[in-house]
């Protein structure tokens, strides 16, 4: 049986590895393998991506075109896994916005200036779903209550992922009331071989229950499990007021015994350098929306001969800023 060790090369080599967080419920998935692409080329040695067949399929295309264009670019990249997420119902990872036409002015329109995702429509205000990300931004600039937020509830069954080639599957369990139907999936999974990550927020856990959890669900497997300690869930903003809440989680995780813990929520370009001066040893950094707001107004992105150097360029500052030894 291969063990995590085999599959999962970073956690046996020097230094926290970069994982790109495409978002749970992200399936514009032009953008999604172009996403794979640059942070393949850029040293990501995970891609996160939604729990469904598509996705899976877009990132690994992302990915082989990477290992195309590296000869041209940089030396042979490494190969990231495609990771999926799944959400619990109650988790916010799994939410996108819903607009309540009779609440709405449509007259601001305050929700289209606030998404940062370009998920909603410039002509009818609509959200569009597959872009949705579930940030929230758009509720808080309602001033007519007229979003809220919902579950979206897809997911291919994790057998139709692993055959589109997943190989890391990753569970965020919100405030963990439902993580015991998770046991028997994922023993299956990692019986197959594929790596498992339990994703605990800082909102919905304590410290104390978040170490509980991760203890338990540490015992379904044979293998080492990650665990993500999401500080700030689907942020995505800059500067260091944003990260130091997934690296304050995840410095109490470790303190309370749990290995393997890589930070997420609220992570940016600042989180590396914070972890090394708070010796916060992370296993891994993953980020989500500031990754991808870093390189999407780059014109040209899937065109290796337009966009592609300069957003190349920023893909690499930010995996560096995880993993300086990778620069
Ligand atoms: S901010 Fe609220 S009321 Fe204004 S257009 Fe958007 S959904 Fe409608
Ligand atoms: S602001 Fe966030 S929650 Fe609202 S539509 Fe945009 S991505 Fe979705």
């Amino acid at each position: 049986m291969p063990t995590l060790e085999k599959l999962f090369h970073p956690l046996t080599a020097e230094g926290p590895y970069f994982k790109l967080i495409c978002g749970a419920t992200f399936r514009d998935y032009t953008e999604l393998s172009n996403l794979a692409t640059i942070y393949t080329l850029a040293g990501a040695r995970l891609v996160d991506v939604a729990a469904t067949a598509e996705a899976v399929e877009a990132a690994l295309a992302g990915v082989r075109r990477a290992r195309r264009l590296g000869s041209a670019w940089l030396p042979q990249p490494p190969v990231p896994l495609v990771m999926v997420s799944v959400a619990a119902e109650d988790d916010p990872h799994g939410m996108i916005a819903r607009r309540d036409e009779d609440k709405c002015a449509r007259t601001c329109p305050h929700c289209l200036h606030a998404c940062p995702h370009q998920a909603i429509d410039p002509g009818s205000l609509a959200i569009v779903e597959d872009r949705c990300v579930g940030c929230a931004d758009c509720i808080r600039a309602c001033p007519e209550q007229a979003l809220q937020m919902e579950y979206l509830a897809f997911g291919d069954p994790l057998d139709l992922l692993w055959d589109a080639g997943a190989r890391a599957l990753e569970l965020h369990i919100g405030a963990g009331d439902g993580v015991d139907a998770w046991e028997e999936p994922v023993s299956k999974w990692s019986e197959r071989g594929g790596v498992f990550s339990i994703a605990l927020n800082a909102v919905q856990l304590s410290p104390r229950k978040a170490v509980t959890i991760a203890k338990k669900v540490a015992k379904w497997v044979d293998s080492p499990i990650l665990v993500q300690a999401d500080g700030q869930p689907i942020s995505g903003d800059a500067g260091e007021e944003s990260t130091l809440a997934a690296i304050d989680f995840a410095a109490k995780l470790i303190a309370g015994g749990v290995p393997h813990v890589q930070a997420a929520g609220g992570t940016n370009d600042q989180t590396g350098r914070l972890a090394r001066d708070r010796e916060v040893s992370l296993v891994g950094v993953g980020i989500g929306s500031f990754a991808r707001k870093l390189v999407r107004d780059v014109r040209g992105l899937g065109d290796p001969n337009g966009g592609m150097s300069e957003a190349l360029s920023r893909a690499r500052r930010l995996v560096a800023s995880v993993a300086p030894g990778q620069d």
